[in-house]
């Protein structure tokens, strides 16, 4: 066999070994409202943007509302929106608080005041997904089992996040950018979104691989933004290149590596690091844009 003939066998015998594709879950958070938005852009067109990409691409996505924000008719059109396009919403808590900072008494609370919306929208839906805001599970141990026992009381699964390339990071930025008019900047912006989606891609790999030994389907974290919704289209593309294949919220957590998230009953998950220290191993990181999208157009 020459070389060529055998690195052809290589690749195709190779790529036979990993024949299951990478699976990805999208979720959205921050529904109907993540602000700050270009000047002259509403909440309710940014959330039909991105309904209508993930819908002509048949992405199975869901999403996670604040009751606090559906203030309005527009703000209540864009949550049905959702549902008539077919997707599942789940609860992000009220008004978005950090889970530290309240009692638990607060947090069942924040937890309940959106369920009357959540079970009108989300009738015949399994909406009693739960998304923690600033994915803030609790201040300790102890504030973190009362809070799953809270959430296992109301019948709530834990939506866990396991990929996410901060695209609520590029939010202000790209608002910014747009009311400056600054079409390069926002070209920029552009780029440096998706190349810190791949990056995100390969560092969410890594952690799996040394955790698991294996891929464990995504969990990708996305917020209903203005750049997130312009984007959509190119970040579903990006995942498909990549080989990956598009999954729903209890699709993916069907893996025995979120046990923990969707059995309330058991103790809460350790973190990748904390999981990696026992293996004694060292987890990729992607790289931290944080400084250019701080300075961009400001
Ligand atoms: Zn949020």
């Amino acid at each position: 066999m020459n070389r060529l003939l055998a690195a052809a066998a290589l690749l195709l015998f190779g790529g036979a070994a990993h024949a299951k594709q990478p699976e990805i879950a999208i979720t959205i958070d921050d529904l109907p409202v993540h602000a700050p938005y270009p000047p002259g852009v509403t909440p309710l067109e940014v959330n039909r943007r991105m309904i209508a990409a993930l819908k002509a691409a048949h992405v199975p996505a869901t999403a996670f509302v604040n009751g606090v924000n559906a203030t309005d008719s527009a703000t209540m059109q864009a949550l049905r929106d959702w549902r008539a396009a077919g997707f599942v919403l789940g609860n992000h808590s009220w008004s978005h608080p950090h889970l530290s900072q309240l009692t638990i008494r607060q947090f069942e609370e924040q937890l309940t005041m959106g369920e009357p919306l959540l079970s009108k929208l989300g009738s015949g839906t399994d909406w009693r997904w739960f998304r923690y805001p600033f994915l803030d599970e609790g201040k300790d141990d102890e504030q973190r089992i009362a809070a799953r026992k809270v959430l296992a009381k109301h019948g709530y699964r834990i939506a866990a996040v396991t990929m996410s390339f901060s695209d609520w990071a590029f939010t202000p930025a790209y608002a910014r950018c747009m009311g400056k008019g600054d079409k390069a900047a926002v070209a920029k912006l552009e780029r440096l979104y998706l190349k810190a989606a791949r990056e995100n891609i390969a560092a969410s790999r890594d952690t799996a691989r040394k955790l698991y030994g294996r891929d464990i389907p995504y969990l990708l974290l996305m917020h209903v933004s203005a750049m997130s919704a312009r984007m959509m289209p190119q970040v579903i593309g990006l995942y498909r290149n990549a080989g990956c294949r598009l999954v729903s919220l209890p699709e993916a957590e069907s893996d025995a590596a979120y046990a923990g998230y969707t059995d309330l009953g058991l103790p809460p998950p350790q973190s990748p690091q904390q999981l990696a220290q026992k293996k004694y191993v060292q987890l990729m990181r992607a790289p931290d844009h944080s400084a250019i999208l701080n300075s961009i157009c400001s």
